[in-house]
């Protein structure tokens, strides 16, 4: 998938070795059982083999924020629906069949601390389990509380290296401000954290996202993850999505940190758009997205309706 590459560097934390935010660490009962079902997607032998690697899950539509390029600016800021023990009879047939990770989301996951703390303890040592969060409110009180519910890593979005810019992005003038505190919160705690950042055409054609990486390297923060902007939620309709000069200069920017010796001491930086040329996408069968209303989705792109699994029955598109 990489072209034979090797990544010059992986990272060594609580023990384990980590090499990006999409696999789990290593050695760990959840790095057995992502891989196992990976191999099983590779080679099918029978249904009951088969499971998921990862399952993503909304679990609040709160937010403090209101970001320029939310994909669920419709349904954001509304009531939730969900119980906690919704959320958990929805999530347990997939830990029963061994899911590898589980990613939460939302909204900001962090509005919803309470649930948020019971789940990671609830699913603790059974699977790899991380949080996609804007950190905001993140103190070193919560981060203690999720480093003791078992929480693995979590990566933190910053979309400029210039704190106004990022504010103006996020519609919150003290968002900046708390990704800067998150990092640091989580780090004192020794949760692993990594950055995702949603880089316009402007960020990419003004040679920013050099800039940008020298600014997590600063941070102390090993991985950033660059994320494409897509046509939906806020949007929809405009004239986002990269252009291919976008994208081979992201993927030029990811190889030469990631394969290039001489940047050794510089944040691994993974751009997974890039290895969908080699690969199909994962949506729907390597990964589910599990939304605040308990629908299911190939991911929270493709809106395309899926059918819950028991314990006894295997996933399907719904009709
Ligand atoms: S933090 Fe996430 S959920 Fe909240 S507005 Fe921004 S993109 Fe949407």
């Amino acid at each position: 998938m990489m072209g034979k590459n090797k990544l010059v560097r992986a990272f060594k934390t609580n023990g384990k070795y980590v090499w990006d935010i999409y696999n789990p660490a290593w050695p760990s009962k959840a790095f057995n059982s992502f891989f196992i079902n990976h191999l099983h997607e590779l080679e099918y032998i029978s249904d009951e083999h088969m499971s998921l690697r990862r399952l993503l899950i909304a679990i609040t539509k709160r937010c403090p924020l209101k970001c320029e390029h939310c994909s669920e600016g419709a349904t954001l800021y509304n009531q939730d629906v969900l119980s906690y023990d919704d959320i958990i009879s929805r999530i347990d047939p997939f830990i029963k069949k061994n899911v590898g990770q589980l990613v939460y989301s939302g909204g900001e996951p962090l509005s919803r601390f309470e649930d948020l703390v019971k789940l990671i303890t609830r699913y603790n040592n059974k699977c790899d389990q991380w949080i996609y969060t804007s950190a905001y409110g993140l103190t070193i009180e919560k981060a203690k509380l999720l480093k003791k519910a078992g929480l693995n890593g979590a990566a933190i979005s910053l979309d400029h290296h210039i704190e106004e810019e990022h504010n103006q992005f996020r519609g919150n003038q003290k968002s900046y401000y708390w990704v800067l505190e998150g990092i640091k919160n989580l780090q004192e705690v020794g949760i692993f954290v990594a950055i995702n950042i949603c880089p316009t055409k402007e960020y990419i054609d003004s040679n920013s996202v050099e800039i940008f990486i020298s600014l997590a390297q600063e941070l102390d923060v090993p991985i950033v993850n660059i994320l494409e902007p897509r046509g939906v939620g806020n949007y929809q309709d405009k004239d986002v999505e990269l252009e291919i000069k976008h994208k081979e200069s992201l993927e030029r920017i990811s190889k030469k940190y990631n394969f290039n010796p001489a940047f050794f001491d510089s944040p691994t930086v993974i751009y997974p758009a890039a290895y969908r040329k080699m690969m199909p996408c994962g949506g729907g069968k390597s990964y589910l997205f599990l939304d605040y209303d308990g629908n299911l989705y190939p991911c929270p792109f493709c809106k395309a309706k899926m059918t819950l699994p028991t314990s006894d029955t295997e996933l399907c598109e719904a009709e």
